[in-house]
């Protein structure tokens, strides 16, 4: 299967528009489990069960770890599935207790995950005895509900959603390939029903129709920690920053660091625990 090309060819029933149209392609990996550094400090390891993402958000910063312009100017229509990703993993004999992060680079729950289940195989050998780590699950896909059943298994677990606006509309702009705001929504309620903890990450925020009520909204969702941020920016040549394309939407609709400073205020009325700084600590 290495490298053999397969397109969705119709987007998968039930997704909103560009959703389930990227390229994926099938790699076998050198290794899983990468050694984390940097802004995930706390942790042991990030684990990516892909390369690349279908939801393709126009902020992206994961795009510039890439090797090469072209998969750089392309993401969001390309991703590679590690199909012996769950093999590597079992092949790891420490990983009790061991800190993860899924997925610093990609989203574990993208579209093509509903076909071919990476993700849920990387959780079956996790939930195995003498095996569980303490995981971080980083998505915007609400297929996260499907594994509710694993993650249930895992005795330290946190499930951070991002949901980065309560604007439909807006989030098509930044986000043309993510499930809508409700989608997410629902599925973090179900996470949390479930007994699993849960992060809201508003992150990078995006312009909002009414913060009062996605403040109310984010609340009666009974999440335990929430993060908000500014989009991520480096002045440094070749650093991960955010793209131009999203910048350029910002600017179109006037959202601007001050108006961004002024809503995170707004939202700290009705929501005095956001930044606490523990939704990105490890599980
Ligand atoms: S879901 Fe995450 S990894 Fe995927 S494109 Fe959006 S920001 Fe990047």
């Amino acid at each position: 299967m290495q490298g053999s090309l397969f397109v969705l060819e119709e987007p998968t029933q039930g997704l909103p528009e560009r959703q389930g149209q990227a390229a994926v392609r099938s790699i076998r990996a050198r290794q899983i489990l990468t050694r984390a550094n940097g802004s995930l400090e706390g942790y042991d390891y990030s684990l990516n069960p892909y390369s690349g993402c279908g939801f393709g958000c126009a902020y992206c910063f994961a795009s510039f770890f890439q090797d090469s312009q072209d998969r750089f100017e392309s993401w969001g229509s390309w991703v590679e599935a590690k199909e012996n990703a769950v093999e590597l993993l079992r092949a790891k004999k420490d990983l009790l207790g061991k800190k993860i992060f899924m997925s610093s680079a990609t989203d574990p729950y993208q579209p093509i995950e509903a076909k071919c289940g990476i993700t849920r195989g990387l959780l079956e050998t996790m939930v195995e005895p003498g095996r569980q780590p303490r995981l971080v699950v980083q998505t915007r896909g609400p297929l996260v509900a499907r594994d509710i059943d694993l993650l249930k298994r895992l005795k330290y677990v946190r499930v951070n959603m991002s949901i980065t606006t309560d604007s439909d509309e807006v989030r098509k702009q930044f986000e043309p390939g993510c499930a809508s705001i409700e989608r997410r929504l629902e599925a973090l309620r179900q996470v949390k029903a479930a007994g699993i903890p849960t992060t809201i990450c508003i992150l990078p925020m995006l312009p909002l129709e009414d913060p009062e009520r996605f403040a109310k909204t984010i609340r009666d969702s009974g999440f335990d920690f929430a993060a908000a941020g500014w989009f991520h920016h480096s002045d440094r040549a070749f650093a991960a920053s955010t793209r131009d394309t999203a910048w350029k939407v910002a600017e179109r609709l006037g959202w601007t660091r001050t108006e961004y400073q002024r809503t995170l205020t707004a939202l700290q009325r009705y929501l005095p625990s956001l930044n606490c700084g523990r939704g990105f600590a490890p599980a």
